[in-house]
């Protein structure tokens, strides 16, 4: 079996052109999307060998490879036949898609795999008052997070030395890891455990950051909370939580949001809900009522002569400012006649003769 063109490639092809070879290859012969499985055997043992530069070169030179990889002509496990040999894989590789998901990079497998590099996300909780919520509010926290190392700019290196070729995996950031499985061996890629994905490796490592281009800090975050939020609402704070390895992408951080309650204003929704006493004079009188709103301010209601109890009032555009949009939900004030407990002569007086008017 010559392993050039089976890939279908040049003598001289790239490392690249062979990678490439190989995904279009593996993909269009994967056994799970019905393709022809003795052809995907001979594709992977292909790449295995010419991926390789130890392993290429040798089989350049000798027609074949010697030790650590198939040789041509060794690839019994012929799969489906009579003679399957189960003691050459890990029945956990009966998971395809698990296998197959890196080496053709399904799903986005190999961004999934990158990724990890990226910063993790962090979740906070802020409390608020409902005043709060009116206006919306600046506040400063101070979070102990991985910030991107001063010294070495979150590069890794120390100032002025100099980025390197990673060694491990010529630069490409990744190394294949051969897997068994019912097919025979098979490639995959992960990501470079040296440079961690980046190809590239600071030659003098940063004294402070181990070349890990970040560090433990507590760092000053001002917080800007919209107006209207409420309890359970998440609201993301993008490449705020940790920062990532040599410069990657940082995580999210994430605010969860929790409305105190308050003793006076209740919150259905935008809107305010009051309750408010009266004297029973004011009830049957009639006349104004002073209202304290959310914000602090007074206002006066103006209610009817004969006002029953449990009646409600709208005041509209005093509830708490919408999240998304413009305007502001409603404040509803209940108004409950309180009925006197104690009394002065004087207003015991008064009420005994109202009595007698059969009030
Ligand atoms: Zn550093
Ligand atoms: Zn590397």
């Amino acid at each position: 079996m010559d392993y050039y063109s089976v890939l279908g490639v040049a003598k001289n092809a790239t490392p690249e052109d062979i990678k490439k070879a190989y995904r279009r290859l593996a993909h269009q012969y994967h056994p799970d999307k019905g393709g022809d499985t003795e052809k995907f055997k001979q594709v992977s043992e292909a790449y295995q060998v010419l991926s390789n530069q130890e392993k290429r070169a040798q089989y350049d030179q000798y027609g074949r490879v010697f030790e650590g990889g198939p040789s041509a002509g060794s690839g019994q496990a012929g799969f489906g036949g009579a003679g399957f040999d189960f003691n050459g894989f890990d029945i956990n590789d009966f998971n395809l898609g698990d296998i197959f998901g890196d080496v053709f990079g399904f799903g986005g497998g190999r961004g999934k795999s990158r990724a990890k590099n990226r910063g993790d996300d962090i979740e906070i909780e802020i409390k608020l008052d409902l005043k709060d919520v009116l206006t919306g509010l600046k506040k400063t926290i101070y979070l102990g997070k991985m910030a991107n190392c001063k010294r070495c700019n979150g590069l890794g290196g120390e100032p002025n030395s100099k980025v390197k070729e990673c060694f491990t995996c010529r630069g490409e950031g990744e190394v294949q890891e051969l897997r068994k499985t019912m097919f025979g061996q098979v490639a995959r890629f992960v990501v470079c455990p040296e440079c961690k994905g980046q190809g590239k490796i600071p030659e003098k490592p940063c004294n402070v950051c181990s070349g890990e281009g970040r560090v433990k800090e507590d760092q000053r975050i001002d917080l800007n909370i919209p107006a209207g939020v409420d309890t359970g609402q998440v609201l993301k704070l993008e490449s705020a939580g940790d920062a990532g390895i040599r410069g990657d992408r940082a995580g999210d951080l994430y605010i969860k949001i929790i409305v105190k309650s308050n003793p006076v204003f209740q919150r259905k929704g935008d809107d305010l809900i009051a309750e408010k006493e009266i004297t029973f004079s004011q009830a049957a009188l009639g006349g104004e009522v002073e209202i304290k709103t959310l914000d602090g301010n007074n206002l006066s209601l103006k209610i009817p002569s004969g006002l029953q109890t449990g009646k409600v009032f709208k005041i509209s555009g005093k509830g708490i400012t919408h999240f998304s949009g413009w305007g502001k939900g409603n404040l509803y004030v209940k108004l409950v006649v309180k009925t006197p407990e104690k009394l002065s002569k004087k207003q015991k007086d008064l009420l005994e003769m109202l009595k007698k008017e059969g009030v």
